[in-house]
């Protein structure tokens, strides 16, 4: 018989982009929401950022990137308005994820970039009854 794993402060989370298509949620929407108003002048809609070219600059070599993570990510997240002290603490981890790449976060590691409540209250929110943009425990396959 295989352990009960209870999550704890180290468990990781990531954004689970089914939980948008089966709540009928559009995840593209919501970064396109989070972005800076330098980002959203450039990519009006979210549809305008879907794939941009990415020169590296060393090798020149060309990938083709996501625009509206790269903004997220090498942009919008480095403004101290994308988290502050007013963001709800639901709107705050859901930043810190995208701001991340959607690479998985634990309770411990959000709250060293979100500064707010503990880790501890974080695990908390992020295992209530009310999932807040598709927010879930991250399951290796
Ligand atoms: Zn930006």
């Amino acid at each position: 018989m295989s352990p009960v794993i209870r999550p704890d402060i180290k468990t990781l989370f990531h954004i689970d982009p089914t939980w948008f298509e089966k709540n009928g949620r559009d995840l593209r929407e919501e970064m396109h929401a989070a972005l800076c108003d330098e980002c959203r002048a450039l990519y009006p809609t979210p549809d305008d950022a879907r794939v941009v070219d990415r020169v590296h600059p060393l090798t020149a070599q060309v990938t083709r990137v996501d625009a509206l993570w790269e903004c997220l990510a090498d942009h919008c997240a480095r403004r101290p308005e994308f988290i502050t002290p007013a963001t709800p603490l639901t709107t705050a981890i859901f930043r810190a994820l995208l701001a991340n790449g959607n690479t998985p976060l634990s309770s411990e590691q959000l709250h060293k970039r979100i500064r707010k409540s503990n880790p501890a209250g974080i695990l908390r929110v992020l295992l209530g009854t009310e999932i807040e943009n598709g927010v879930m425990p991250f399951e290796e396959s």
